[in-house]
Order: structure tokens, then sequence, then C-alpha cells
């Protein structure tokens, strides 16, 4: 008869939201806690196909605190990581009615003690001098937004989090799961029978699936494809560019292997899977857009992809205990803020997973209950 392994916790998926929280858990001591990731490499979903990009200035005042404490912990992260941050800056372009959402965003980061400043538009092309001719009003610096590297920040969580004994295995898909009527878990894997006292849904665009075979409370996750295009070097592209992002037509683009990523910020609903690259609408809703930086040089590609990024009904982050089935607990809906918040998401998601002193706003802010109305039972 094939062997059950027995753990604390398991968590499902090893996206960024699964390994960041698998780190900070061993971190702060936790002991049998097991990830499963489906595929047999890191990065192969949106945690390994994103754009990279550190931004603290954003819509929502709760996920900008933690873009903060994220974006705290990629500069000052620890040196034996290995993980490249680039200190480049943004800069957020707007014009029309974009101006009052960006003004927005701007008096959120000024009120949680974000540094930055508006630039003229004069200031802005020497800066970046691609921005000359090109149609925005308005520009918002923030100097301590960056790059990171996101194949070595995954990297950096993953040996980190195996050092201080996660058990991880990749290539095992959770396939059916019971809630075994005693608060735990049964689960069987591609690599075999596992029982959990505690599971974790950090499956990424897949959340709304693995919630269905639990028989958690149902939230309806949107999943969109956005697609990144990068171009082959160009010789007028300088490497210490901040980040542009353009608000007011929906493009942004920044330095990368000498040459520019850019994405047309086009948003596409596609179901969880592989999320395959449609490589004239991208090309075609990108070149529609660069006609407002007549300045950019002749775009040659070298690389299409997509990837998808999950939202929650509200568009706010998912992170907490399930309302209705017991000791099931949620890491999901981080939709285009993964990368920037991983740190304090993996800090706040395993200290309510430890019981440990938390900041309460904070964590009912991001609760699943708000979306659920069955009955509630203490898992925490
Ligand atoms: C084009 C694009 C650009 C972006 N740019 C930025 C940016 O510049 N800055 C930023 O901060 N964020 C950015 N994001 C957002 C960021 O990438 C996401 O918020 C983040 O990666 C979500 O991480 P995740 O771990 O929740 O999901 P994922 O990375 O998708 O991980 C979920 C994992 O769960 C696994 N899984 C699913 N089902 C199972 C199962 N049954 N068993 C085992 N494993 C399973 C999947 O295989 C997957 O690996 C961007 C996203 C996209 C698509």
């Amino acid at each position: 008869m094939e062997s059950m392994k027995r753990f604390h916790i398991a968590i499902i998926g090893s996206g960024v939201a699964g390994l960041s929280l698998a780190y900070f858990l061993a971190k702060k001591g936790a002991k049998r806690v097991l990830l499963l990731e489906q595929e047999k490499r890191l990065g192969l979903h949106a945690s390994g196909k994103n754009a990279g990009m550190i931004r603290q200035v954003v819509t929502q005042e709760a996920i900008g605190r933690l873009a903060l404490e994220g974006a705290t912990f990629l500069r000052t992260r620890p040196p034996e990581w290995k993980v490249p941050y680039h200190s480049c800056g943004s800069l957020l372009l707007a014009k029309g009615k974009e101006k009052e959402t960006l003004h927005r965003a701007a008096s959120l980061a000024q009120k949680i003690g974000l540094g930055m400043r508006w630039l003229s538009v004069k200031q802005s092309i020497e800066r970046v001098f691609v921005l000359k001719r090109a149609d925005f009003e308005e520009a918002l610096f923030c100097p301590t937004d960056g790059i990171i590297d996101i194949h070595a920040l995954l990297r950096g969580y993953y040996e980190e989090a195996k050092e201080k004994g996660i058990e991880i295995w990749m290539g095992a898909k959770a396939q059916s799961i019971d809630a075994d009527g005693e608060g735990g878990f049964k689960l069987s894997t591609s690599r075999g029978k596992v029982r959990a006292e505690i599971l974790v849904n950090a499956a990424g665009a897949w959340a709304e699936l693995i919630a269905q075979r639990a028989g958690a409370s149902p939230i309806s996750f949107r999943s969109y494809r956005r697609h990144l295009i990068l171009s082959k070097p160009l010789k007028k592209v300088e490497p210490h560019w901040p980040f542009v992002w353009d608000m007011a037509h929906a493009v942004y683009f920044r330095p990368e292997k000498g040459g520019l990523l850019l994405s047309p910020c086009d948003q596409d609903p596609l179901p969880p899977g592989g999320c395959p690259a449609d490589r004239s609408l991208a090309w075609g809703r990108l070149k529609e857009r660069l006609v407002y930086f007549p300045m950019l040089p002749k775009i040659s590609i070298r690389r299409i992809w997509g990837g998808l990024r999950t939202f929650s009904p509200d568009d706010n982050f998912c992170i907490g205990w399930d309302g209705s089935l017991k000791n099931f607990f949620w890491v999901a809906g981080l939709d285009g803020h993964g990368m920037t918040t991983s740190s304090a998401v993996g800090e706040l998601a395993s200290d309510l997973l430890l019981g440990r002193r938390i900041d309460r706003k904070m964590a009912e802010h991001f609760s699943p209950r708000r979306f659920q109305t069955g009955r509630v039972e203490e898992g925490d």
C-alpha cells in the first residue's frame, strides 16, 4: 500500500507567493512544511514571466504599504542571495483624466512615507531623452523604485527555504484534495500521497480551482493575459533610464539587454494555463501606443511572450484563512504587484499562519472572509 507522508503545512504553488511564504515560515521556525509545484522548473508562470519592475506608487493604500515594505526588503536583501537590484527609479506619466489617478496615487504614497517628486516635462526629457515630443503633461519620479532579476529572486527564496528545512517537491501536481473531517487534508499528488493539517492555496491563476477541489468558499478570480515585448539591442537606449509607465496611453518600457522591454498593458481574459502569446495582436497594440513617443528608436522584435495577472473580485489581495473551510489558507490574487510585494506578503501570511501578532487592520483588509457568507470556523 502506498504510504502517506505527513506535514503540518502544505503549500500549493511555487510562484513568488508560495516561495516567499515558505521562506518566511522557515525563517520563523516552522517545521514540517511542504511546498508543491506542478511544474518541473521554477518560474514557468506569472512569477517567471513578468517585467520585474518594483513599483511603489499604486492606487490602493494597503497594497502601497506592502509595496514599500517589499521594495525595502529587495534593496537591502541578504547579500548571499545574489539577487541583482537595479535602482533606476520610475517615471510615471499622465495627461488628461489620468492626472487625477496619478495625483491620488502620489498622495497615498506620501501618506505612507514614500519619497518621490514631480518633474517638469523638461526635467523628464533630461532624464530620458526619448520623451522629447512625447504626449504627457505630468511626471512623477520615484527614485527608490527599480528592477529586480525575477529568476534570481525566485531562486533566492527557493534556496533559502530549502536550506532552512522546507521540503519542496517540483513536478508534483496536487490532484485530488479531501478535507478529512478532522480539520486536515489528504492530497494525492503526482509524486505520492500527503496529509497536511493546514493547506495553503498559493496557486496563482489556479487558485479558484484549488479552492473548488478542497471544498473551500468559492471566490471568483479573473486572470488576464498581458504581453511583454523584448526588442533587439538599440543604440539610443541608456541602461540607467528609469522605467517609464505612461498611464494615459497604457504602455510601459524600460532598458533590458541593450534594448527595451515594452508592454502595451493589454488585458485579455484567459483561463489558467500556459498563456500562449498572440504575437501579431501584441505587436499591433504596441505600435498603436508608440506613436505617442516619436523619438523612440524603431523597434525590431527579439521575443514576445504573455503572462497571466490574476485578480480577486475587488482587485485586492486575498491573504488569510478561508471563511468556511477550517485550516484552509489563501495567498492569491496578487494581480500586477506580486514581485514588488512578495516579501511583505510572505511576512504577513506567515505571521497569520503561525498565529503571531499582526497589524489587525491590514489582516482584515486582505482577508478572504470579505467575500464569504459561509459559516466561519476558527482556523486561526
Ligand atoms: C506580463 C506581466 C508583467 C508583470 N509585471 C510585474 C512587475 O513589473 N512587477 C510586479 O510586482 N508584478 C508584476 N506582475 C505580477 C506578478 O508577476 C504576479 O503578481 C505574481 O507573479 C503572482 O505570483 P503567484 O505566486 O501568485 O502566481 P504564479 O507565479 O502563477 O504561481 C502559481 C504556481 O502554482 C502552481 N500550481 C497551480 N496549480 C497547482 C497544482 N494543482 N499543484 C501544484 N502546483 C500548482 C503553478 O504551476 C504556478 O507555478 C506581472 C505579471 C505579468 C503577467
